[in-house]
């Protein structure tokens, strides 16, 4: 397993690799890795003959106001968590390596980035599209992994994939819970004892929430009504946003049909949590 820094190293690498004719999966992730990156990193490497996995703190993803200073970094140990999940090539780029001192282009979606996260963090999704534009020329990988953790940016990815022809299979991979149901995620380590405890408020209402809708619940007002309640009962909750979208486009609706997303995000403290469950209605 090596890990690099410059994307002339990690071109040549992959060239070699295409030139014996075997197939690249790729996992981009900021780093601080836990067992959700791993299940992404083992599922590439069960489907392709070699495995990149990149960890980078995209600086044009974070607003302003966001954390991207404090953002938890630790290189050495994410380095032995790929190595045992039996990836090939760690690429840990510096910003500078990626964006140079004067960059102007930009990628982003319309639509699907529109509500949700989207519409929280208005320079988010179009940071996740440029950095992944860049990471696709650079890594020209067979199929590319993401957890469908980040729900909405699984459906943005699958948008500027098609909608730009990049020749690349989007694989989608569950979400990875702690014991008690907490979704995994390197921001839970900005959590304190107690509110820890009270993070688990998010897992446990979406759970309401999809109790009524697998007994039947097709109004999107009362299962948000369910999950919303849910979340009041913990002191330490403050709601940012319950919705229940179409999973394909990420527009609001107002019957439960097709396959929904339901999706929340919550701050514990000041730490701003997502969450979310997916269910398909079938005709
Ligand atoms: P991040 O490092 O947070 O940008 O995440 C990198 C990738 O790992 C994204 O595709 C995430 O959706 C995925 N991921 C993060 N947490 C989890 C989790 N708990 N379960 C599954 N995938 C996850």
């Amino acid at each position: 397993m090596r890990l690099v820094k410059t994307i002339k190293e990690v071109r040549e690498i992959v060239k070699e690799w295409k030139k014996q004719g075997l197939t690249v999966g790729y996992v981009p992730t900021m780093g601080y890795l836990h067992e959700g990156h791993k299940s992404l990193i083992e599922k590439s490497v069960s489907q392709n003959d070699r495995t990149v996995v990149s960890v980078f703190v995209n600086p044009t993803q974070f607003g302003p106001t966001e954390d991207l200073a404090s953002y938890p970094r630790d290189i050495e140990r994410d380095k032995a968590l790929v190595e045992s999940a039996g990836a090939d090539l760690v690429f840990n780029p510096e910003p500078v390596e990626m964006y140079g001192s004067h960059f102007t282009t930009t990628v982003n979606t319309t639509e699907v980035s529109e509500l949700l996260c989207g519409a929280r963090r208005p320079v988010h999704f179009g940071g996740v599209c440029l950095v992944l534009t860049k990471f696709f020329n650079i890594v020209t990988p067979d199929r590319a992994y993401f957890g469908q953790k980040d729900a909405q940016q699984l459906a943005v990815v699958r948008r500027f994939v098609k909608d730009l022809n990049f020749d690349i299979e989007i694989v989608p991979c569950p979400i990875v819970r702690e014991a008690d149901g907490l979704a995994k995620s390197s921001r839970n380590t900005y959590l304190s004892k107690e509110e820890r405890q009270a993070a688990v408020i998010l897992s446990k209402s979406l759970k309401l929430g999809l109790e009524a809708v697998k007994n039947g619940e097709r109004s999107s007002a009362k299962v948000i009504d369910i999950i919303t309640k849910s979340l009041e009962t913990e002191k330490l909750a403050r709601i940012d946003y319950v919705e229940v979208v179409d999973n394909e486009n990420i527009q609001r609706t107002d019957v439960i049909k097709g396959e929904v997303l339901v999706a929340i995000a919550v701050y514990i403290g000041k730490t701003r949590l997502i969450d979310n469950f997916i269910y398909k209605v079938e005709d």
